[in-house]
């Protein structure tokens, strides 16, 4: 692992809204008085009813219940736009940015509250109610974010299913959360292409249960099947609708949204959040874990279909009044080129992608950057899997140019927001440590076979959370019982994240990856991300996944799938230095047992990789493969299958 360390520049610190000192003062108040520290911290939103109980919470297996802000009352979309009316009706409140370069369109806060008002309306007059669940299915056009806005406002549940998964996967979604509206579009647009979004609707309406209204976005106009009695066009609907929308008065603890996990491990979960605690915790991470000031321009490519989309995208940002850019597009369309275009052509201060694509621009080459003027950027952020060191200097070097601190923040679905990240002002960096807990956050390192906890300092082994923090999910839709089987069952008493970390002796923490891919061998345990990490830094490898098989003699054996650089030859003499290289890295006890070189990896539609079907692979077990209906590109699996190592 890497040894350097980056203190914040002094650029930043100045500016900063939160300095060592001043993370250390809060940190320590947030921990030791959770009340004051977050009811204070409530006072950032505007409530219908201020909550006089902050917090009720309980991580005991045999009653796991959380509450925040139980009795308060507040709207989300009244947060997010009508209360920055007095003061920035005018100020942009969302930049689009089209697939098409040249195509875009900005969106002031006066605009959003009509659109979203008019949106909220029309919903209400489809007979949708406060807590009926509403199911969005819509590419990254506005209408997606003015669709969760109305929801909020009138107390609907969206469940947002991304747009490029297939009918059986956004089926399965819209059964389980027995919604009976579905939002969709004509068509999406993603790199070039059309997706038939509504076609796919139509497939999945033959199998899901209860669907009784589709509203359909006219979005690239091509000619679509409507059907009399359920499909209603938006504009249409929309034609002569008011364009003032009364809020709804929510309490604290009313459901806001279920999305599902990736389904990296398993079949996904409908996590379920509600509405203060979350909203609290999703602005405050944002104001401070990219220093947000007033004006700047902040951009997460995510997409509103997974949790950083709710989060980074819409919900924080817009609480927070903030111009926050949403781009329909891929990283490389038209080329390599697009995100810096992008970032170039908006003035972009603040920069929020995933380590999935950092790395497949890392492999296009530097010139894609370098021909671009990325002088406005101040802040650079990761999230979604461990980031690489590799993957870490090129972007603080080739993107950042060495003056932009890099947050890598690690989170899930299930937290809502960051719980751990450096904080661009105060926190030194190390390439591939997501570094400290965010406020209120207390993590510990557990004994994976004990389950105690480890005090001393440097500690490796399960990463748990020893108390509850307003953005934390509240159950597993409709199953309670699951959610506290997943999360509060192995390890007693604790909220268990399922990924494993080390922490080093300055109290840095490091992910190691899932804890169900560790791999033990001869006695050793080991993170997969170590050892990815390692084949990543070899300059002919771009990218790189372990997983472990049954290995007769070690318990466990390491199988090594390794995508290498454009243009690299795959042969017989580069597996052998690739395996010496990893030994030199580490140490002989990583040497791999097996390299198979894979153009392409098996992902999550969200780009990560689903190491469970790897190991499937790498254990000659195909009858079972388990959940595939997140995968981004099935037919990878069937090349992995074909090439396999013999074993
Ligand atoms: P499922 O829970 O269905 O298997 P998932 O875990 O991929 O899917 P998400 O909630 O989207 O669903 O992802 C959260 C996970 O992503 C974390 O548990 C962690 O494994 C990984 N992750 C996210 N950010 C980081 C980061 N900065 N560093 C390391 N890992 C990260
Ligand atoms: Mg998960």
């Amino acid at each position: 692992m890497s040894e350097s360390i980056y203190q914040p520049p002094k650029e930043i610190v100045s500016h900063a809204l939160i300095d060592a000192d001043k993370y250390q003062e809060m940190y320590a108040r947030s921990v030791n008085d959770p009340e004051g520290f977050w009811g204070d911290a409530a006072k950032r939103l505007d409530w219908m009813k201020e909550p006089t109980k902050i917090k009720n919470t309980s991580f005991e297996h045999s009653n796991v219940s959380i509450k925040w802000f139980e009795d308060g009352e507040l709207n989300v979309s009244v947060n997010c736009i009508d209360r920055h009316l007095p003061d920035r009706a005018d100020q942009v409140a969302l930049i689009w940015e089209g697939d098409e370069p040249g195509n875009d369109e900005h969106i002031t806060y006066a605009q959003l509250h009509r659109r979203v008002s008019r949106f909220g309306n029309v919903l209400r007059n489809m007979g949708v109610k406060k807590g009926d669940r509403v199911t969005i299915y819509l590419p990254m056009i506005p209408e997606a974010a003015y669709a969760m806005l109305a929801c909020a406002r009138i107390g609907a549940v969206h469940s947002i299913v991304f747009a490029g998964f297939s009918p059986e996967a956004l089926a399965g979604r819209i059964t389980d959360c027995k919604s009976t509206v579905v939002i969709t579009a004509d068509e999406g647009r993603r790199g070039g292409k059309t997706v038939p979004l509504k076609a796919n609707v139509d497939e999945a309406a033959k199998h899901a249960l209860g669907i009784e209204k589709i509203l359909v976005v006219e979005n690239t106009g091509n000619e679509i099947a409507m059907k009399g009695g359920r499909d209603i066009w938006w504009h249409e609907a929309a034609t002569g609708v008011d364009e003032f929308c009364k809020p709804e008065r929510m309490n604290a603890e009313d459901p806001l949204f279920i999305l599902y996990t990736s389904g990296s491990t398993g079949t996904p979960k409908g996590v379920l959040h509600t509405t203060g605690g979350y909203l609290v915790y999703a602005a405050m991470t944002h104001e401070y874990t990219f220093d947000y000031h007033d004006g700047d321009i902040y951009w997460c490519t995510a997409d509103v279909g997974w949790v950083t989309g709710h989060s980074y995208i819409i919900y924080g940002p817009l609480a927070n009044g903030a111009t926050s850019l949403m781009f329909e597009g891929v990283p490389n369309y038209p080329d390599a080129s697009r995100f810096w275009q992008v970032c170039e052509k908006h003035k972009v201060n603040q920069f929020y992608t995933a380590p999935t694509a950092i790395r497949a621009l890392m492999g296009a080459g530097n010139e894609y950057v370098e021909k671009c003027d990325l002088s406005s950027l101040r802040i650079l952020g990761t999230v979604g899997e461990p980031i690489n060191p590799e993957a870490w200097n090129w972007y603080n070097d080739v993107v950042g140019k060495g003056k932009c601190p890099i947050v890598d923040t690690w989170w899930q679905t299930e937290t809502g927001g960051h719980l751990l990240t450096p904080l661009p002002g105060a926190t030194a960096t190390k390439p591939g440590s997501a570094t400290k807990p965010f406020f209120g956050v207390q993590p510990v390192v557990l004994d994976p076979q004990s389950g105690e906890e480890i005090h001393e300092t440097a500690a490796e082994g399960v990463l748990c959370i020893k108390d509850s923090w307003p953005g934390q999910m509240r159950s597993v839709y409709g199953d309670h019982e699951r959610f506290v089987k997943t999360y509060f069952s192995d390890y007693k008493g604790y909220y268990f994240s399922g990924d494993g970390c080390r922490r080093d002796e300055d109290g840095y923490y490091w992910i190691t990856g899932r804890v169900d891919d560790v791999l033990n061998v001869s006695g050793h345990r080991m993170g997969t991300a170590e050892i990815e990490s390692a084949l990543v830094a070899h300059n002919k490898v771009s990218e790189a996944a372990v997983v472990g098989y049954p290995h007769d003699v070690k318990g466990q054996g390491i199988y090594c799938y390794v995508t290498l650089m454009a243009g690299e030859e795959e042969n017989q003499d580069l597996k052998v230095e690739l395996r010496n290289w990893v030994r030199k890295e580490i140490g002989p006890i990583a040497s791999p047992d097996h390299i198979q070189f894979a153009p392409g990896l098996p992902k999550t539609r969200s780009g990560k990789i689903m190491r469970r079907i790897l190991r499937k692979v790498a254990e000659n077990d195909f009858g079972a493969l388990g959940d595939t209906s997140t995968l981004a590109d099935p037919g990878v699996v069937d090349d992995l299958i074909e090439h396999r190592e013999n074993r």
